[in-house]
């Protein structure tokens, strides 16, 4: 054990490191919808390395049941009422790369999608979150901490405290992660109580009312014991109007235990050293391979077959949070004066999509828009193209960047959130940073930084050495796993 945690645990007299059950609607690669699934997934093989007993505890969703029903073990089951409803939880459990995984079965509520939208989502989570606090006593561990995630989960510190006092449920610490605040959650309150039989003196604003809703992001915020975002920057942000989405104020009460930790990639997953789903290996000292990934990019795409043409890339759910609107109102500008390339990999809202498939037909060689979701072809995307544009409207944390540098391919991201965190601008005289960057969302500040790096991109030892440095970073998980082992031991 690190001294470090040592001292940390002998100062709240314990000897062995905290047992913590992670709650979350998705773990990879079980289930997966987006980041939060990787963070789930990652952070208990991180946590085990320092010694840390995590386990996870999510829904047994119908494509967990399609792959692994084989390995699944059953434990035990029982019922819980839900509003009217007597529902059957099914607790099964799962070893995966030496975690230990419970899932909460019940086939009406997570036969089909992971999240259904609306209040049949308010409904699978509620019963996931009474089923979670039921099976706690039975499950033949004991968690000191109860590590939640975004708002499916956020209503456990609030059902512990309330409705199972001095009991195991109520004695564990909640640790609340927030993934992304624009998703809270937002109920009519008779659906609450009616669900989770809430008492209506929580239906306030200084508790879980928030405009008229119940919101269950909000009693995670007010009931945990920590909480915390995923990027020191964000979690400063949503102290603000223009970022909290209404939580601003709850969560400027409860500054002194709110913090932000960035996550991390796996390393081994994405390694541009050894990744099948490229035609060539690379690394930093040896850049041949990445010549050859841009040539094939550009020939699978049908892009012109350049090599001396600076590809700008995007891999991106296609909204308005990712900055999808500034990429519209300068592509053509950009597109029409600039000998560039432009590589989209993305799929989302239905008016971007048709905005950059008809800016495919107008530069034809030179633009190339894949709308769709397509796992390999984005490692070649990183590997191929030369810049990597994320110009975020809010970035709780960002993944993308963090791969692309990896993979060598320089970012060129809005200074927010996680983007912020990590990526350093370039500055020509002192010889620093590994990418760049600009403060407004604003098409024309970024369309400035697209055009520096493209100055940049003129210079090969300035290249060379942003390239050096974007892939030196070191984005692992490990220093995620212990910011997260040192705040389970705070909570003690
Ligand atoms: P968010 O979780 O907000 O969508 P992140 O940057 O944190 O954004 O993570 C996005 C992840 O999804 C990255 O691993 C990225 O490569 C991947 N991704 C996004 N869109 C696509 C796509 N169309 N095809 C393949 N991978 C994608």
């Amino acid at each position: 054990m690190k001294q470090e945690f040592r001292e940390l645990l002998q100062q709240r007299g314990r000897k062995e490191h905290p047992r913590v059950l992670l709650a979350a609607a998705e773990c990879a690669p079980l289930s997966k919808t987006g980041g939060l699934a990787d963070v789930v997934g990652t952070l208990p093989k991180a946590l085990k390395k320092l010694g840390i007993d995590a386990r996870v505890i999510t829904p047994y969703h119908r494509c967990i049941k399609e792959k692994y029903a084989s390995l699944v073990q059953h434990m035990f089951y029982f019922y819980v009422q839900l509003g009217w409803r007597r529902e059957y939880v099914g607790i099964e459990k799962l070893e995966l790369d030496g975690i230990t995984v419970y899932l909460v079965d019940n086939e009406s509520f997570f036969g089909d999608k992971i999240y259904r939208g609306g209040y049949p989502e308010g409904e699978q989570y509620c019963f996931f979150c009474r089923a979670v606090l039921d099976a706690m006593p039975n499950l033949g561990f004991d968690p000191d901490v109860v590590h939640c995630n975004d708002w499916h989960t956020a209503m456990l510190p609030l059902l512990a405290h309330t409705q199972y006092p001095g009991q195991l449920q109520d004695r564990a610490k909640y640790l609340l992660t927030i993934h992304n605040i624009a998703f809270q959650g937002k109920f009519g309150f008779d659906f609450v109580q009616d669900m989770l039989g809430v008492d209506g003196r929580y239906y306030t604003p200084d508790c879980m009312e928030l405009n008229g809703c119940a919101d269950f992001l909000k009693a995670g915020c007010v009931f945990a014991d920590r909480i915390n975002t995923v990027s020191p920057s964000y979690a400063s942000e949503i102290r603000t109007p223009y970022y909290g989405e209404g939580l601003e104020g709850i969560l400027n009460a409860r500054h002194e235990v709110l913090t932000g930790i960035i996550n991390g990639i796996d390393r081994d997953f994405f390694n541009p050293q050894t990744d099948p789903a490229l035609p060539a290996c690379f690394d930093r000292g040896q850049l041949k391979g990445k010549a050859i990934c841009k040539a094939s990019l550009q020939e699978q795409m049908g892009l012109e077959r350049r090599p001396d043409v600076p590809m700008f890339a995007m891999v991106t759910r296609m909204t308005e949070q990712k900055g999808f609107d500034l990429v519209a109102c300068i592509l053509d500008d950009m597109m029409c004066r600039e000998d560039m390339q432009f590589m989209l990999l993305g799929s989302g809202d239905e008016r971007f999509e048709k905005f950059m498939a008809a800016a495919e037909h107008r530069y034809p060689g030179k633009l190339c828009a894949f709308i769709g979701y397509r796992e390999s072809l984005s490692h070649l995307v990183y590997a191929g193209s030369d810049f990597f544009l994320m110009p975020s409207r809010f970035e709780p944390c960002g993944l993308s960047q963090m791969i692309a540098m990896r993979y060598g391919s320089i970012p060129i991201v809005r200074e927010t959130g996680g983007l912020r965190d990590t990526v350093i601008p370039y500055n020509r005289f002192k010889s620093e940073g590994n990418g760049f960057s600009f403060a407004n969302f604003d098409a024309w500040e970024m369309r400035d930084a697209m055009r520096f790096a493209m100055e940049c991109y003129q210079n090969k030892e300035t290249m060379q050495e942003l390239i050096s440095r974007a892939m030196q970073a070191d984005f692992g998980f490990d220093h995620s796993a212990e910011d997260y082992a040192r705040h389970y031991i705070w909570m003690l």
